[in-house]
C-alpha cells in the first residue's frame, strides 16, 4: 500500500458504485481532478457519507493506487449548505462543478480553477447576485483560465481598442469600422463591453462584486452563451434539469 496523500479541494460529483461504494471525483490544488473510490460510502452511519457529498470543500485524505484512489477521509471546512438547500442553487451549483469535471485534466494543479469554483459556490451561497449572472460570469472567466480567453480589449481586425460589438466567428470584438463591414456581429453597450472587460480582467476574488441592469444582462448573456457553446461542445445534465424548473 502506499502512502497517505493529502489534498485541498471540492468535491465536483459524487456516484453510486456497486451496492455500497461511491466514486468521487475531487478537483484538488495540488493534482488537479482526481478520482477516488469510496468504499462502504452509502453504508448506513458510513464515515464517508457526508464528506463525500458535492461542494464540501476541505482537506481530503486518499491512497494513491495503480490505476485510481482509495478515498480515506476527509476534514470538510465548508458544506454549502444554503446552496444545497434550495433546488436553483444545487442546479447551478452542479452545473459550474459539471463544466470542470468536463474541462480539467486528472493529475495538473491549477490553484486558480479551485478558488474560481469556490468563491462561485460562495456567491450562490450569499444570493448577492442573481444566479444566472454568476453562471456567465463564471463561464467566461473559467474558459479564459482554460486558455481561451474571448479577445475584449482590442478590435479582433484592427486593433483599434474602441469595441462595440461581438463577432462570433472572430472570437471577440471588433471596433465600429470593421463591424459595419461584418455581417454576422453583435452590438453591445458600452456597459456590456465594460463588463466583458472586467470579468476577464479582475482577480477572482473581486469577480461577483457587481450587478447589472436588464438590459446589459441581456447583452451578456447572448454573448458568453455563444463563446461557451462555440468552445465547449457538450450536453450538460444539470442544464436540462435547470430547463424544466424555469
Ligand atoms: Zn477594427
Amino acid at each position: 500500500m502506499k502512502e497517505k496523500v493529502e489534498l485541498t479541494g471540492i468535491i465536483l460529483g459524487s456516484y453510486p458504485v456497486k451496492d455500497y461504494d461511491k466514486r468521487v471525483v475531487i478537483l484538488t490544488k495540488e493534482r488537479g481532478k482526481i478520482t477516488a473510490f469510496a468504499n462502504g460510502a452509502r453504508k448506513m452511519n458510513s464515515a464517508y457519507s457526508g464528506i463525500t457529498e458535492p461542494f464540501n470543500y476541505g482537506t481530503f485524505f486518499v491512497y494513491e493506487g495503480y490505476d485510481a484512489y482509495r478515498f480515506a477521509g476527509g476534514d470538510i471546512r465548508e458544506y454549502f449548505s444554503d446552496v444545497k438547500n434550495d433546488i436553483d442553487g444545487i442546479c447551478y451549483g452542479s452545473y459550474l462543478c459539471e463544466i470542470l469535471e468536463y474541462l480539467c485534466v486528472e493529475g495538473v494543479g491549477d490553484a486558480d480553477i479551485l478558488n474560481l469554483l469556490y468563491m462561485s459556490l460562495k456567491a450562490l451561497e450569499k444570493k448577492i447576485i442573481p444566479y444566472k449572472l454568476i453562471r456567465r460570469i463564471f463561464e467566461l472567466k473559467i474558459l479564459s483560465l482554460d486558455g481561451e480567453m474571448m479577445s475584449a480589449f482590442s478590435c479582433v481586425k484592427c486593433g483599434n481598442e474602441n469595441v462595440s460589438s461581438f463577432v462570433k466567428l472572430l472570437n471577440g470584438l471588433v471596433c465600429d469600422d470593421c463591424g459595419k463591414i461584418i455581417y454576422e456581429r453583435y452590438s453591445l453597450s458600452e456597459s456590456a463591453v465594460y463588463t466583458i472587460q472586467y470579468i476577464l480582467s479582475s482577480p477572482i476574488n473581486k469577480l461577483y462584486s457587481f450587478n447589472v441592469k436588464d438590459d446589459v444582462f441581456s447583452q451578456i448573456d447572448h454573448v458568453v452563451n455563444e463563446y461557451f457553446t462555440e468552445h465547449v461542445d457538450k450536453k450538460f445534465k444539470s442544464l436540462e434539469i435547470l430547463s424544466t424548473l424555469a
